[in-house]
């Protein structure tokens, strides 16, 4: 037995011990279809307690942080251990997470494990990853997404705080999050990457205002954060002055390698759709036939890859740009599942009739776009392949000025 099975042993004995196996035919809830939750206040709090639960138990069993490394608190092990414990995880009825729970193990616990002072990690590292606390991404702007390094929101020193201003916008889980990881420019004077601090704000500080931004699909997943005069102690910045971008980039790349921290079922799957075609007698249409081969030949391709860049990182080596083209199929594959399935459903997909695993798609159709732009949008996806894979000619790049010199749109 190697020492990644005897890991794989170890790992399955305790999820045994900790969860029920998943059911043997995946069925699950034929209406659950839902990209983004559609839930009130008290089911959104009630699904986060049955996550953090979950996640405490993990660490407290020594599997969360399992490629963090021993000197900035995780198990430093090879990515190959975390890909273990994810396919492990798999067989298992793991409780339902949200994307709150990701950034907050993921990005978030990680970066303070890192780049925190000794009583920044003391405070909060084992908080963030064990959940106890949990943590938003204050990051995007509505002029800084795909560009974010030109984000405007200002942090300005006085004193022993900083004064924070300013607006972010689409925060996954703002409203339950008792710490933002937030980006804010601290000086304008040098270009725009180099003038980004980081820093942790506590979501009930005074001036700091969270508004849902409800979604075509029903829920409200993220937020608007509006920020006036926000006091932030300087004890509470992350990492030098101008070196939130380093930060920025390195806590993005920690949540591409995190270890299947609260993936969760985004929709519905290939499977449902030919499940659908078989419960509405159309399985034997020949068109369906073809738009349903379609589908599965692009679902296969699209875990192939996922797993061909997980052997890689799991070997030690980086996915790079092999990650845009993961995620781009990712997206494709969710809209193409919800085109096939509306083809599929025709007129039943336009009306609540009461009819299970019918109308409920609607809340794959409407949701599956914001993976489209989630992490990086379908287009800066194909830039980075163009550039890094492909080897095409880059964007020109006109913003290598101080920031205040840059023009303002
Ligand atoms: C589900 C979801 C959850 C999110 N959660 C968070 C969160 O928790 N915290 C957070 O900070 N942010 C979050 N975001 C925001 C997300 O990071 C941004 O929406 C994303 O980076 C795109 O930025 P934008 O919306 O400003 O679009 P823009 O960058 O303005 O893009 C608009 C359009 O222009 C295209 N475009 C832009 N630049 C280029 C280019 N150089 N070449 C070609 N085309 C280009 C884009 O592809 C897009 O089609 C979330 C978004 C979604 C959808």
């Amino acid at each position: 037995m190697t020492e990644l099975d005897q890991w794989r042993a170890r790992v399955r004995e305790w999820l045994s011990a900790t969860l029920p196996p998943k059911a043997a035919d995946d069925a699950g809830d034929p209406d659950d279809l839902a990209v983004f939750h559609n839930l009130s206040v008290a089911a959104e709090r009630a699904l986060l307690a049955r996550a953090r639960a979950y996640q405490r138990a993990k660490f407290d069993a020594g599997y969360q942080a399992l490629t963090l490394a021993r000197e900035h608190g995780g198990r430093g092990l090879p990515a190959a251990y975390a890909m273990v414990l994810a396919q492990e995880e798999a067989r298992f009825a793991v409780p339902p997470s949200t994307e709150l729970i990701s950034v907050t193990v993921g990005l978030v616990g990680s970066a303070v494990s890192v780049f925190g002072t000794p009583p920044q990690r003391e405070r909060f590292a084992r908080a963030f990853l064990r959940t106890d606390l949990l943590a938003c991404q204050l990051f995007s702007e509505p002029g800084a997404g795909s560009d974010l390094a030109a984000l405007r929101a200002r942090a300005v020193r006085d004193g022993a705080d900083w004064v924070v201003s300013g607006q972010k916008v689409w925060t996954s889980g703002a409203r339950f999050a008792d710490y933002g990881m937030l980006l804010a420019r601290t000086d304008p004077s040098v270009v725009k990457q180099a003038g980004i601090t980081a820093f942790l704000v506590p979501m009930d500080a005074d001036g700091l205002t969270v508004r849902p931004i409800r979604q075509m699909s029903g829920g409200a997943s993220f937020n608007e954060v509006f920020l006036t005069d926000v006091r932030v102690p300087d004890a509470l910045r992350l990492g030098e002055p101008g070196q939130g971008w380093e930060i920025a980039n390195a806590t993005l790349a920690f949540e591409r390698t995190a270890s299947g921290a609260g993936k969760r079922r985004k929709g519905g799957s290939v499977q449902d759709v030919i499940a659908l075609a078989r419960r509405l007698g159309r399985a034997g249409d020949p068109l369906v036939r073809q738009r349903l081969a379609d589908l599965y030949v692009r679902a296969t391709l699209h875990a192939s890859t996922v797993e061909r860049v997980a052997n890689a990182t799991a070997a030690g080596r980086r996915p790079g740009p092999a990650a845009s083209i993961t995620k781009l199929m990712a997206a494709q594959t969710l809209t193409l599942t919800g085109q096939v399935a509306a083809e599929v459903l025709g007129a039943r997909i336009a009306a609540d009739t009461g009819e299970p695993g019918t109308f409920a798609w609607t809340q794959h159709v409407l949701g599956a776009p914001g993976y489209r732009i989630a992490g990086g949008t379908d287009e800066i996806q194909r830039n980075i392949i163009g550039e890094r894979v492909l080897g095409l000619p880059g964007e020109p790049r006109v913003d290598k000025v101080p920031f205040s010199d840059l023009p303002r749109t």
